[in-house]
């Protein structure tokens, strides 16, 4: 195992009815800023429901965070927030509502020149934030359990992630009901994306993480079997929704991810697929991720052979070693289709025409040496790309 360090402050309110829990979560002198995203929070009856437990306390909503938050909108909340005092954020939303957050309680205390400047350090440079909770609607990122966030600059074409100790949400309220509004589309877009966090520390290279790898394994099996089944049911199943959206926030809390290898080519790479072809985050991670673990199937081969028999059921007598790494590839694209995910980038209209710009822009970007042995250069991004139309 990997040397680490773990710490994770966020306080997680579960279940159903919980966001009554905001009266004494949130201090009872904060001024809040809510933030929410488009319409859904507010169609919900959500944005009412946090209203309603914010009770006496001074607040005002913040609208308009589009998916793929952008630097452009989080800036106009900075604005607001300087000029009128907020000193506490609530975001009520998904993955994009939760991000924004975090940049802006960074962005607001950050005094040396223009905030982006916390994207292009990816962080480093931050020294405090304002403090801030969330209330979830879509499980999918774990950016509710976690101090990490994509933001986007719209006039610069860049989806950059940035990370920071000061970014824990304080608390985050997980009400299983409130993903009964999501769109099958959304739904399994969250499969998708936990499915993916889940691989990318989990299909590395082994450090005997026993542990780890049995938690992965749990999220994963867990994915497999809900996953489907949301997608089918004629009425939301609460006890699925509760797993789902307990899975989703495992699977990227830190917890998996402690002491063992991390990937992450597969997000550095769908990051530029959204940046230039506004592709939702979970397809583009369904559409590099097959590729990927085909390109990088000998340095990755004794964990993708414990992936084929602990995940698929794939022992050593459905065939050789390399017979067994295929059809678990095979098996990985076939559960992304069977939950209405394309996973080839012709199936979005992108052909090969397209591949030299978006490795020109992983260069731009500094995403010359990705995976957890850093050699996936571009020569090798180009090959998963290539092998991904
Ligand atoms: P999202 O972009 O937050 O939301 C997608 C859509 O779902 C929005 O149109 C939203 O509508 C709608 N929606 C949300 N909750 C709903 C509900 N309960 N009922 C009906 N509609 C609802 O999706 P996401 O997948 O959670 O977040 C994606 C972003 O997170 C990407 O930018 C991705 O790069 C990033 N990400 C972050 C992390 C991390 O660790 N921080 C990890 C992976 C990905 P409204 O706008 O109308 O609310
Ligand atoms: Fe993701």
């Amino acid at each position: 195992m990997l040397n680490f360090d773990f710490q994770n402050p966020t306080r997680i309110v579960f279940g159903q009815n919980r966001i009554a829990d905001l009266a004494t979560l949130v201090p009872a002198q904060a001024k809040v800023l809510i933030l929410v995203g488009g319409s859904s929070a507010e169609r919900t009856g959500t944005l009412a429901e946090v209203r309603a437990a914010l009770g006496q306390r001074q607040h005002a909503t913040f609208s308009g965070i589009e998916p793929n938050p952008t630097y452009e909108t989080a800036m106009r909340a900075v604005e607001q927030i300087r000029a009128e005092g907020f000193d506490f954020l609530l975001a009520v939303g998904g993955g994009s509502v939760i991000d924004a957050a975090k940049f802006i309680a960074a962005a607001v205390p950050f005094v040396e020149g223009d905030p982006w400047a916390i994207l292009e350090r990816r962080g480093r440079n931050i020294s405090g934030a304002l403090p801030f909770g969330t209330v979830l609607t879509l499980p999918a990122t774990g950016s509710e359990m976690n101090n990490g966030a994509v933001i986007t600059r719209q006039t610069l074409g860049a989806k950059l992630v940035f990370s920071s100790v000061h970014c824990y949400p304080a608390f985050s309220v997980l009400d299983p009901t409130k993903t009964y509004t999501l769109p099958a589309q959304q739904l399994a877009n969250g499969v998708v994306d936990a499915f993916v966090h889940t691989v990318e520390q989990y299909l590395t290279y082994p450090v005997e993480a026993r542990v780890q790898d049995r938690w992965a394994e749990g999220v994963l099996h867990t994915l497999i079997e809900v996953g489907p089944r949301l997608l089918s049911a004629p009425e939301p199943v609460y006890d699925d929704r509760a797993n789902l959206m307990w899975a989703a926030t495992m699977a990227l809390n830190g917890l998996i991810g402690a002491g063992v290898p991390q990937d992450w080519a597969t997000h550095m790479i769908g990051h530029e697929l959204t940046a230039k072809f506004q592709i939702d985050h979970a397809r583009t991670l369904a559409i590099v991720l097959p590729a990927l673990l085909q390109e990088c199937r000998q340095t990755k081969r004794e964990k993708l052979l414990q992936y084929a028999e602990r995940i698929w059921g794939l022992n050593s007598d459905a065939g050789t070693d390399e017979q067994r790494i295929d059809a678990a590839i095979v098996c990985t694209r076939d559960f992304f289709e069977s939950l209405g995910i394309a996973t080839r980038l012709s199936a979005y209209g992108i052909g090969e025409e397209a591949i030299d710009g978006l490795v020109a822009q992983l260069q731009e970007h500094g995403m010359v040496k990705l995976g957890e042995r850093r050699h996936v250069t571009l020569d090798v991004s180009r090959r998963i790309l290539l092998a991904a139309l």
